[in-house]
């Protein structure tokens, strides 16, 4: 079923990485600049990612005595500092999710690198080592991104789908490990609600959403693959997805041969074992394309769209 599995460590059958995405009031701060403060219930319910959950999921991954990644944009580790501070002391890896949670693919190429690189200063300042790894905020990875992480130094991205193993981005200036996920595995489509953030979906249950997350990790451990959790600590941090998230875990152990991880763990085992010849990675070169596909262009026929 997969073609180039993984040779993980420990002969395990699959790696699993939990990531969370810290993105607090930022999402708000962006999508209505005028008028977040003013929005106060939605400013709670996002404050209590790093006030309540985060400080909950450092305790229950060190009760498994797991350490995992966790990705925040600049501006939440310069907000919410003791947050930061948990994080590190559990052991977890800090990774770079834009500055105030921007859209790359928004940005002219410009302002994408000044707010990359404001980012990382941040970083570095706070956790005392430049980044290893990156996410796009909303997956919006641009056509010049694996340009400033190649120049920038990072060594592997989170933000897109295109296997369910590690793969290599390249262009002509270099290359990255890929570590990909998808929808399926963001709490996102299962729980968010917010009239403020306009979301009005119906969050699921915990059983609903992790019965999803179970079945893509059974499929992993069959056949070698990487099970990556895309996860926001105001919505996954909530008590009863808590619960359920620990009973996951257990189940995870209770099976075996599972290497937990961190991100840039995982994309250092990668480089170790494709050096030594004994994994070869599928390579996607970036952009897909130079811009709109020509059999659109104006001189088209109109198509029925
Ligand atoms: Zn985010």
């Amino acid at each position: 079923m997969i073609r180039n599995p993984v040779p993980w460590p420990h002969g395990a059958r699959c790696a699993v990485a939990f990531t969370f995405d810290m993105d607090a009031d930022s999402i708000l701060h962006l999508a209505h600049h005028t008028s977040a403060d003013t929005r106060v219930a939605a400013l709670s319910m996002l404050r209590y990612g790093p006030e309540v959950a985060v400080p909950r999921l450092v305790d229950l991954y060190a009760r498994f005595g797991m350490h995992q990644t966790f990705f925040l944009p600049a501006w939440c580790m310069e907000r919410y500092p003791a947050a930061v501070e948990t994080i590190l002391t559990g052991g977890h890896e800090i990774a770079h999710h834009g500055y105030l949670h921007e859209h790359p693919n928004a940005c002219e190429p410009d302002e994408e690198l000044y707010w990359f690189q404001r980012a990382i200063d941040v970083i570095e300042r706070l956790t005392g080592q430049r980044p290893r790894g990156f996410r796009a905020a909303s997956y919006r990875f641009s056509r010049h991104t694996l340009d400033f992480l190649i120049q920038e130094g990072l060594i592997y991205d989170a933000s897109l789908m295109g296997d369910d193993v590690p793969y290599l981005l390249e262009n002509d200036k270099g290359q990255v490990i890929e570590l990909p996920a998808h929808y399926a595995m963001d709490d996102w489509p299962h729980f968010m609600a917010s009239r403020d953030l306009g979301y009005m979906m119906s969050p699921k249950s915990p059983q609903q959403a992790f019965e999803v997350y179970q079945a893509e990790f059974e499929a992993m451990w069959e056949y070698g693959g990487l099970w990556i959790a895309v996860w926001h600590p105001f919505l996954s941090g909530r008590l009863a997805r808590c619960v359920a998230m620990a009973k996951l875990i257990e189940h995870m152990h209770q099976q075996g041969q599972v290497w937990f991880a961190t991100l840039e763990e995982i994309a250092t085992h990668d480089r170790h074992v494709m050096s030594d010849g004994l994994w070869t990675p599928r390579r996607d070169r970036l952009p897909y394309y130079e811009g709109p596909i020509p059999e659109l262009g104006p001189a088209a026929p109109t198509l029925a769209r």
